[in-house]
């Protein structure tokens, strides 16, 4: 017979909004189960689009998603604080090139006062151009929302997943929901979950499961939307490029969504999209197409002038959930008492994710869902080094207790050994270069990891040889088992003679 776990609540879906309701749940004294089908948290559009905090003035007055980026933007600092997480309000500008644009503004100047975005104003030509001097002398006037943010969309995601899991949460990765049903048997109306290893039963199943949403919701009931996934690539520029604007510069809004955005970046690069392309056949289509490269070039052009573009260090897309609802869903299923879901969550849905959080929270506790506060107390907080960023008085004292932090392994970024070591230790241990990426910094410069790869590599290895040798569990201590980023992603194979040898 197939094992069966059971939890008190099951969320599926390891994105920043599974992850943002699991972090709104650790005050509480129930089992919670975070799980995802990919081999890391934050592997979906968490870990691919523009990385803004947006202020909130796009969103229709009135829905779920003006309130709610508004008020998740206001938590940002104090979350990143928390969780040691870069983060910095540099405010965004919509630029207007012509006066029928000049009266878009008006519209989003009215529309962020009515959804509270604070001291947001239209700025002349003059002053658009002395707070932004990178922006095109074409620029009349501009939307100036001091409140918008830039931060790591991923590195905030792993951050609350990381504390989760200290707190006695339990994450499970390679775990791909494939049927949800009721547990006719049980009078205690439980829930059972298909997963690749056997079945979950929980009371409480939350679902946040990005451009699956409707396909899991579909498992219990017709859902009545549909989620329309819809492709952006970018180009993300070296660090020499970075400086070029020091907001997040945006167009104006048309019908396919924000528009190509020029902003700086919280690592110091620029970023340069997203495009806007409706998937039909595989919708996690994640490559880059040259038409839409170039296209973003001539788009962003448009703002800011001269960017070199030969200073690409790499392209990349996401893929945005948007769907035919025009808010987010956050509710109980119609008719599936216990089971919720967060769906259609497009973008501000990063911004938005923090109040997501405790929205859905708060769901729970109107619909009767016990949660009895932790009498041991808990710890919200992360603490982490990041050497980098410390004056030379703070890197020499941490040397001299741990010489490991004095020794750099990826020279682009500025990591040391100590860092990528507290990485590989970390409460969910990376099992790809990209997951060491993710939660290190290496490989994020302009040689991609080409120099720090091996040495990276070959402190997996030796992480993994520990912990097969200690807990006589996984991870797999062969050099066959590293990846680059998702399964299947091997970085070495045996040669097919050597096999043959062996056999
Ligand atoms: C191009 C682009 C640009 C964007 N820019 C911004 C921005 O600047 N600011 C902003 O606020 N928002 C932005 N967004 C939106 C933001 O990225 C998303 O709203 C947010 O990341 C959604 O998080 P999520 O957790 O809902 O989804 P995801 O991050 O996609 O996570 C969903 C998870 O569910 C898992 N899953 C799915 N099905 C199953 C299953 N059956 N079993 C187990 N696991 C499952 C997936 O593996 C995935 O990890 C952008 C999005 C894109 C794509």
């Amino acid at each position: 017979m197939n094992p069966v776990i059971t939890s008190d609540i099951v969320i599926v879906g390891a994105g920043v909004v599974g992850t943002s309701i699991a972090y709104s749940l650790i005050p509480y004294d129930v089992r919670v189960l975070l799980l995802d089908k990919n081999n890391d948290v934050a592997m979906g559009a968490t870990r691919a689009n523009s990385a803004i905090i947006h202020a909130g003035y796009d969103p229709k007055p009135g829905t779920l998603m003006a309130k709610l980026n508004v008020e998740g933007n206001a938590l940002y600092e104090k979350l990143c604080h928390d969780l040691s997480v870069p983060f910095r309000r540099c405010g965004s500008l919509v630029l207007a090139f012509s006066d029928t644009e000049r009266a878009l503004l008006e519209e989003l100047l009215d529309r962020g006062i009515k959804n509270h975005v604070p001291d947001i104003r239209i700025l002349d030509k003059d002053e658009l151009h002395r707070i932004e001097p990178g922006v095109s002398a074409d620029a009349v006037s501009a939307l100036y929302a001091p409140s918008a943010g830039i931060i790591n969309p991923w590195e905030f995601c792993l951050a609350q997943a990381e504390v989760f899991v200290r707190n006695g949460g339990t994450f499970l990765p390679n775990c791909e929901v494939t049927g949800i049903r009721k547990d006719t048997s049980d009078p205690d109306r439980f829930y059972l979950l298909d997963i690749p290893s056997g079945t979950i039963r929980a009371r409480t199943v939350i679902l946040a499961c990005g451009i699956r949403s409707d396909i899991v919701h579909g498992f219990l009931s017709t859902p009545d939307f549909s989620i329309v996934p819809t492709r952006g690539e970018y180009y993300l520029l070296d660090k020499s490029e970075g400086s070029r604007v020091s907001h997040v510069v945006f167009q104006c809004p048309n019908a396919s969504g924000k528009g190509v955005l020029v902003a700086p970046t919280v690592h110091g690069n620029l970023i340069c999209g997203p495009t806007s392309e409706v998937l039909k056949e595989d919708i996690e289509d994640t490559s880059t197409t040259s038409a839409k490269l170039s296209e973003i070039k001539e788009k962003a052009s448009r703002s800011v002038g001269n960017i070199s573009w030969r200073d690409n260090v790499r392209n990349f897309s996401g893929i945005r959930a948007n769907s035919t609802s025009d808010d987010f869903i956050l509710r109980e299923i119609p008719d599936q008492e216990g089971i919720f879901e967060a769906a259609g969550i497009k973008s501000p849905g990063l911004a938005s994710s923090p109040a997501i959080g405790l929205y859905m929270l708060n769901l729970l506790k109107e619909k009767g869902i016990p949660l009895p506060e932790k009498k041991g107390g808990y710890d919200s907080t992360r603490k982490k080094i990041h050497f980098r960023d410390m004056t030379n008085e703070e890197r020499a004292e941490l040397v001299k207790k741990d010489p490991s932090y004095g020794r750099i392994v990826c020279r682009c970024e500025g990591v040391t050994e100590g860092e990528i070591r507290d990485a590989l230790l970390s409460p969910i241990p990376p099992v790809s270069l990209d997951a060491v990426k993710r939660r290190a910094g290496t490989g994020m410069g302009r040689c991609q990891g080409g120099f720090c790869g091996p040495r990276i590599v070959e402190m997996m290895l030796g992480r993994n040889k520990n912990t097969a040798e200690t807990s006589g569990t996984l991870p797999d201590p062969s050099p066959l088992s590293i990846l680059q980023d998702g399964n299947g992603s091997n970085l070495f194979f045996e040669r097919e003679a050597e096999k043959e040898v062996e056999s």
